[in-house]
């Protein structure tokens, strides 16, 4: 789900930065989608791409954000599906595969 449409990575002068990046066995289409990560009674919404950005560009989030990275189920698992939801999230969670 891309809120805004395709963006590419301002900072990667030549390539634009990756369309896909691998965590694990789930490979998210960079540049177009988002990440939500459930933190208690609120999801944090990002650009997919933030991820290359705290990768390759040395970009810090807030430091709320970082813990409720570091706090998240895996994303796709039920206990993330549930996190999602307890956060107010059901149209989120509506579009996640067996939610
Ligand atoms: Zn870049």
């Amino acid at each position: 789900m891309g809120l805004l449409g395709w963006h590419d990575c301002e900072l990667c002068q030549f390539s634009k930065g990756p369309r896909t990046q691998r965590f694990g066995s789930l490979e998210v289409r960079m540049g177009i989608t988002n990440v939500f990560v459930p933190a208690g009674p609120f999801v944090f919404v990002a650009p997919s791409l933030i991820a290359h950005y705290i990768d390759c560009h040395r970009y810090a989030p807030p430091p709320p954000f970082l813990e409720a990275v570091r706090n998240c189920p895996e994303m796709g698992s039920m206990a993330y599906k549930k996190a999602v939801l307890a956060a107010g999230g059901r149209e989120l969670a509506r579009g996640m595969s067996g939610a």
